[in-house]
């Protein structure tokens, strides 16, 4: 019986797994810049986490959780996003006690949600995010996006575009969710069966609805802009004025309300063009309550998440993978009993000098390693038989271009390391 993968789920091998750890590089790499610290958490936690953290009106939750009870009856769910995730382990490590405000922390791995699966979209998919917990000061949430668009910058992507929102504060989305309210209760009856959900559950959220007659409606529901604070507005100028300073192009998309309950203040998408296509590659935002409701003491967090399988997708499409280099270094051609006797220890060798090294383990002809090194993706061959062994040398031979030269033993590693290190640098540039 052959057993096939769940649906929805996707094998990433060999280039592809070096692709996805290449951008997962990039942006740890940027959030280490920013002083963030990696933080590794359970893909199983309780239900009730994201029940109570990411929350019951967001349709993550509502529709596309994984839950199961475990043997001992626990109702468990693989998380459908990490920020209650990242909230319960600063709760449960006390960390906002023991460490100076914010704590910053970066993750990375998979996440669940059983959605139909399509182009770009999976129920086990990976993530990369961050987490600044503990300051509520709008300086943190301009970082966060200024972040997000030096990795973008970082990977190759020439106008990440930020889309921008204010949700306010709890008051004004006290005051909206009521101006909602009243706007969509005639308009129920023409609306679909997800919108009546969300009436009930989250308002807000109708105006993310994606049925063409509902998006027309949201389109001319009442704005939120015209109910926020000024302290609100101010926080919502100082992004723009910053993203401004720095030649950051960005709209202000006043449907933006992200898919997540907890967000408040600013939020924010990023978003790329590719042959007149926008994709969205993350979002993220401020959110004010979830800690404490959650348990903890008071206080605000902002944050954003990538989808690490959409950048992989636009990366590809932008030509960004170009210089991603999947080679070996160095193939090992034995000839004769004598030189594949030496041959393991020579591996050994060339493996302590730090260059990612292959060699056959029988006897075998010429043609056929010729294949097999080109297989494996090797950049250069040694070739070795009686004649090199009593004279001490070696026939280096670049595999690219066939050119071949006979070298003394003695001088492999400064040779060699000129070659590689030369070509590593050029891919660099
Ligand atoms: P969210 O946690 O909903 O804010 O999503 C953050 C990012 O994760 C999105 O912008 C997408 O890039 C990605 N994402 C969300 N859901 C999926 C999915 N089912 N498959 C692949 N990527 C996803």
């Amino acid at each position: 019986m052959e057993i096939q993968a769940v649906k929805g789920t996707h094998d990433l091998i060999g280039k592809d797994a070096l692709k996805m750890s290449y951008v997962e590089s990039v942006f740890s790499a940027v959030a280490t810049l920013y002083g963030y610290q990696e933080i590794r958490l359970p893909i199983i936690e309780h239900a009730s986490l994201f029940n109570h953290g990411t929350g019951e009106g967001s349709d993550v939750v509502r529709k596309e959780m994984y839950t199961f009870n475990d043997k001992g009856g626990r109702l468990l769910a693989l998380r459908p996003e990490f920020t209650a995730d990242v909230v319960r382990a600063i709760i449960s490590n006390k960390l906002y006690a023991k460490n100076d405000l914010p704590l910053r922390y970066f993750y990375h791995g998979p996440a669940f949600r059983y959605e139909r699966p399509q182009a770009g979209r999976y129920r086990e998919f990976n993530q990369f995010g961050i987490e600044a917990i503990g300051l509520d000061h709008p300086m943190l949430d301009v970082e966060v996006i200024l972040m997000a668009v030096q990795a973008f910058t970082m990977l190759g992507f020439e106008h990440p575009i930020v889309y921008l929102n204010s949700l306010g504060d709890e008051e004004t989305r006290k005051k909206y969710r009521e101006a909602l309210i009243s706007y969509f209760e005639p308009l129920l009856p023409d609306m679909c069966e997800d919108c009546h959900e969300r009436f009930k559950i989250n308002p807000l959220r109708m105006l993310d609805c994606k049925v063409p007659s509902d998006h027309e409606l949201a389109l001319k529901a009442p704005k939120l802009r015209d109910y926020l604070s000024e302290e609100s507005q101010k926080r919502l100028e100082l992004a723009r004025k910053v993203l401004e300073e720095e030649g950051i192009e960005y709209r202000i998309d006043e449907q933006l309300v992200r898919g997540l309950d907890y967000y408040g203040e600013v939020v924010f998408e990023i978003q790329v063009e590719n042959q007149g296509n926008r994709l969205a590659l993350g979002g993220g935002g401020h959110y004010g309550k979830m800690v404490k409701e959650l348990g903890g003491p008071d206080l605000a967090g902002v944050g954003f998440a990538i989808g690490l399988e959409r950048v992989m997708d636009a990366m590809e499409k932008e030509g960004l993978f170009a210089n991603l280099d999947d080679s070996l270094d160095l193939y090992l051609f034995p000839l004769g009993k004598e030189a594949l006797a030496k041959t393991p220890s020579l591996a050994l060798r060339m493996r302590a000098l730090g260059y990612s090294t292959l060699f056959p383990y029988e006897e075998t002809k010429l043609s056929t390693l010729f294949k097999k090194a080109e297989k494996a993706k090797a950049r250069y061959g040694l070739i070795y038989g009686e004649n090199e062994l009593k004279n001490g040398t070696v026939q280096l031979r670049d595999l690219k271009n066939q050119a071949q030269k006979e070298i003394a033993f003695a001088d492999l590693e400064e040779t060699l390391d000129h070659l590689l290190l030369d070509e590593e640098e050029s891919h660099e540039h």
